[in-house]
């Protein structure tokens, strides 16, 4: 399943003001209970393995007509969007403006399952779709 997806890290050689070209990503967070853990492992600093960098792209035109939205992967599995390790959340933000490496980012959309907070991560991610 596609997502919507808006994105910060824009040190990472997927992201063109904002949008992710990556056709798809994999966030992480295993049993997390807050965002504050989940990653998009996905970031990548520069090209490797011929990974062709869209960033020539952010001229001036044309460049909206290379982006789909990403399919989004996640092993956060405490998070309401998560069902079978695919997000079905209908807008996700991923954070990381200073990112220069996968776990500076976050999904700032993860939601925990109800019950699932802890007293440590729940003011974290206290975000909603509302919020994208
Ligand atoms: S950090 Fe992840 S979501 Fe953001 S542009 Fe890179 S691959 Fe896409
Ligand atoms: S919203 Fe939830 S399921 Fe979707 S990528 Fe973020 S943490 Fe994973």
């Amino acid at each position: 399943m596609e997502v919507e997806l808006k994105c910060a890290a824009e040190k990472c050689v997927f992201n063109l003001k904002e949008y992710c070209t990556a056709p798809e990503i994999q966030v992480n967070g295993e049993d997390t209970m807050g965002g504050r853990f989940t990653y998009c492992d996905t970031f990548s600093e520069g090209d490797k393995d011929g990974e062709v960098s869209l960033r020539q792209l952010d001229k001036n035109t044309n460049y909206h007509y290379f982006i789909a939205d990403p399919e989004v992967a996640c092993s956060a599995h405490n998070c309401i969007y998560n069902e079978g390790e695919e997000c079905h959340a209908p807008h996700v933000k991923i954070l990381g403006a200073i990112a220069t490496v996968p776990i500076q980012t976050e999904c700032q959309t993860f939601f925990p399952r109800e019950g699932q907070t802890s007293s440590d991560e729940q003011n974290d991610s206290t975000y909603s779709v509302q919020d994208y």
